[in-house]
């Protein structure tokens, strides 16, 4: 019988019973450990020749252990892949992608509107390596005219992630795959549940879960997925290489958080649609930023292939001064001051008009202030940025 995904997300990895009493815990135990015994030389030698045949099959720490092959199973799930690659964080697992499909006099294509460390792994290591990296801006011609015969990856982010460019995944990966060119997608944002890009015709995800997997704002964490088993292999030498691994605990708490996932974007969602309302008719709001905003230009790419909004959206204030700005975030009570996102509470970051230079969708510099809408009570949040914006003049 094919459950709903819903469903299958709070079942997946249960623990069998117990053949001797019959009994079984609801979680799948947290195994924490370094080593693995081996019962005699023949059960290691086995287990040996059955890993090279591809079973995973617990041998060292390292690897992980059954807590992380559970995990592994419910983002395959969520993603619709066959491979998942555990990783200590969301940049970590994005590095790991450059790292085992690029090679030195290769080019590869980033959108302007990415997740801004990844403009960092290009400065610190990709130049060095001679990896060439160019930006374009996120739509698909510009994207198209820029294919070389040395591209070897078309890196796409999808909503991006200050602004929320949507971006065609479709499009984008049907003219990549004609040149032969492989492309990758961060995924973070749809988190496998709100957005599969798999299914959309991309080779490779990437969802740091430290965002709404983990979901408690607790944990660091990043995968990788893919449905190529040739693509698996480049990608499983690489992880083993770089030593890549994740902490049984940490492991445990992202299943902890994907279990309850379904329910946190629902509620993300309603209280994003109730501050957007709010927002879209205030005099301190200049322009919303945020797909699931009929007015968006990401609108209809977002109704075609998303299956739900999450908690961000952006303002760009009516002011162009950062002082004004400042106090409006400085008056602000429910929502934290900082990076990240994807924890059941709010968040603001506020960003200057000049660290949005870089993205070509940014054409009317103003500071802009992201928000994650946590699952507070809406009304609450909607008072707090109400007086925040009084606080500092606004309106
Ligand atoms: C947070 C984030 C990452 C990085 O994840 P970390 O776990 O913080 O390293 C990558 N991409 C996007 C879109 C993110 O929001």
């Amino acid at each position: 019988m094919s459950r709903q995904l819903d469903t299958q997300l709070l079942h997946t990895g249960s623990p069998a019973f117990d053949p001797d009493t019959g009994v079984a815990p609801v979680n799948v135990p947290t195994v924490r450990t370094s080593t693995v015994r081996f019962a005699n030389t023949r059960a290691f030698h086995d287990v040996m020749q059955r890993k090279r045949q591809g079973e995973r099959i617990p041998s060292y720490g390292r690897q992980g252990m059954a807590t992380h092959h559970a995990l592994e199973d419910a983002i395959n799930l969520l993603e619709g892949g066959s491979h998942c690659f555990l990783a200590p964080s969301g940049v970590a697992a994005i590095s790991l992608v450059f790292l085992a499909l690029l090679e030195p006099g290769d080019h590869v294509l980033v959108p302007d509107s990415v997740y801004g460390p990844v403009r960092k792994l290009h400065q610190s290591v990709l130049q060095r390596l001679g990896i060439e990296v160019e930006y374009y801006p996120p739509d698909t011609g510009a994207a198209e005219a820029r294919l070389r015969a040395n591209t070897r990856l078309l890196y796409v982010e999808s909503p991006g992630s200050l602004l929320f460019e949507m971006q065609d995944l479709p499009a984008l990966a049907a003219a990549a795959h004609e040149r032969g060119i492989l492309v990758a997608a961060d995924n973070t944002w749809g988190s496998g549940y709100l957005y599969r890009p798999l299914e959309l015709g991309v080779d490779i995800s990437i969802v740091a879960a430290t965002k709404y997997i983990a979901g408690h704002s607790d944990v660091m964490m990043g995968a990788v997925i893919v449905r190529d088993d040739a693509l698996a292999h480049r990608l499983h030498d690489t992880h083993y290489a770089l030593g890549q691994t994740v902490g049984a605990d940490d492991a445990s708490l992202a299943l902890r958080g994907v279990r309850t996932m379904p329910i946190r974007l629902a509620q993300h969602e309603r209280n994003l649609h109730v501050v957007l309302d709010y927002l879209a008719d205030h005099p301190a709001v200049q322009r919303l930023w945020c797909p699931a905003w009929p007015q968006d230009p990401g609108h209809a790419l977002w109704r075609r292939d998303c299956h739900g909004a999450n908690g961000l959206l952006s303002i760009s204030l009516a002011t162009q001064s950062m002082a004004e700005a400042e106090r409006f975030v400085d008056a602000l009570e429910l929502f934290g001051i900082g990076f990240s996102w994807g924890g059941y509470e709010s968040l603001v970051q506020l960003i200057a008009p000049q660290d949005l230079a870089s993205h070509s969708a940014f054409t009317e510099p103003r500071p802009v202030a992201r928000l994650h809408i946590g699952l507070e009570d809406p009304a609450d949040l909607i008072a707090d940025l109400g007086q925040a914006f009084a606080a500092a003049g606004l309106g």
